[in-house]
């Protein structure tokens, strides 16, 4: 047995635990990295890994990173992760979601979850039949905060590039701004829409072509072929598909000024960002730009808590703050000579108390 507390990965996390449950056959890790802001929050990820070493480090280093991401996204939550170890088949059964709602429900409060690759909301429907501290759930009425995250997740974004072109290019418009949007799903497509009314010029790639093909008819935009994207000359990279996208190969093919966009760890390793910040690309570290999503589900968990529903509204002042932030970042950046990404990093671990 390995003593898994002594891996770098493990970063002081307070709480891991272990569930088994032998009717259902659940197996899953709940991680909680840091509880300093509030309860540990952060999805479920259902994933069939090749080995148990990877499912516990996959919850420790997402678990991390939700606490970065909380913290950043000026929300009163840690930072937890859960994951459900899949079978080859990825069998998963109305019973395994209720022992793992019961899971939750033993911690008393300690984890709150939602979905994440593998998870749909109607899992979180199931699990919820055994715990509250599940949030994300269907939406039941006009102007109430929750649901699917993409759509507040893409507002961030956009609000993000906005601020960096601002920062990086002098201009207070979209207008004419050429962006390259790898991904046009639930993200990258909102993004796409938000942009274009801003009057972005926008080049769009996805693997799926002809559905990257249909939102360009509709928004009047280009496409290229997904292996083409990164090397497209434009103003604004903007990456809402993979995560480690950004490597030595990729980053010498990128013709931007600005990499801003909402897949999740986009740096393939940390010293990505240095070599983006040496090539003189201002970078929008993306668990700061892509946090829209768990200001909308952390909001709709929070008033619930407090017997009360989440507004929309709310969310939007929280969507409102990722601007001033990135700014931050980028300021204090210039003055230091680090990257943005380290700069965020150093923010996040002091308001979680471990500056
Ligand atoms: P999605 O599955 O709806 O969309 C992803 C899109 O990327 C798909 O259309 C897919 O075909 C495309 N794609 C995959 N590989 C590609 C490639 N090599 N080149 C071009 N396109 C490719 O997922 P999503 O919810 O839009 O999430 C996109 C990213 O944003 C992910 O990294 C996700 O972790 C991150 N993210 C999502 C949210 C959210 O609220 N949904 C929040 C934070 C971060």
């Amino acid at each position: 047995m390995t003593a898994f507390w002594t891996e770098p990965d493990f970063d002081a996390h307070e709480m891991v635990h272990f569930v088994h449950d032998r009717e259902s056959g659940l197996t899953a890790i709940i991680a909680v990295h840091s509880s300093h802001l509030g309860p540990g929050a952060g999805g479920t990820r259902f994933w069939h890994y090749a080995a148990p070493e990877a499912a516990v480090r996959d919850a420790l280093r997402l678990s991390r990173g939700m606490s970065y991401k909380n913290a950043m996204a000026g929300l009163p939550l840690g930072g937890g992760k859960a994951v459900i170890l899949a079978d080859e088949n990825r069998t998963k059964t109305p019973e395994m979601l209720a022992a793992f709602g019961a899971a939750i429900e033993g911690l008393g409060g300690q984890y709150v979850t939602a979905e994440d690759v593998g998870i749909s909301e109607a899992d979180m429907v199931a699990v919820s039949a055994q715990t509250e501290h599940v949030t994300g759930l269907p939406v039941r009425g006009e102007g109430l905060a929750g649901g699917d995250p993409g759509p507040f997740t893409a507002i961030g974004i956009a609000k993000g590039i906005e601020a960096a072109v601002r920062y990086r290019l002098g201009k207070d418009s979209m207008e004419g701004v050429h962006v390259a949007l790898q991904g046009t799903g639930s993200v990258g497509g909102g993004v796409a829409r938000l942009l274009a009314k801003a009057g972005a010029r926008l080049t769009l790639a996805d693997i799926d072509a002809s559905g990257a093909k249909s939102l360009a008819d509709e928004l009047g935009a280009e496409t290229v072929a997904a292996e083409a994207i990164m090397a497209t000359p434009c103003d604004v990279f903007s990456p809402n598909a993979l995560g480690a996208i950004l490597d030595e190969k990729n980053i010498a093919k990128l013709d931007t000024q600005i990499v801003a966009g909402g897949a999740n760890n986009q740096l393939a390793r940390v010293g990505h960002g240095r070599t983006l910040f040496e090539r003189g690309i201002l970078y929008a570290p993306d668990y700061v730009i892509n946090a829209g999503g768990i200001m909308s589900v952390g909001t709709e968990y929070l008033a619930r808590r407090d017997g009360r529903v989440g507004k929309v509204e709310e969310v939007h002042a929280l969507l409102d703050q990722i601007p001033g932030r990135l700014e931050a970042i980028w300021t204090k950046s210039e003055e230091t000579g680090e990257s943005p990404d380290i700069v965020a990093d150093r923010m996040a671990q002091e308001l979680i108390g471990r500056g």
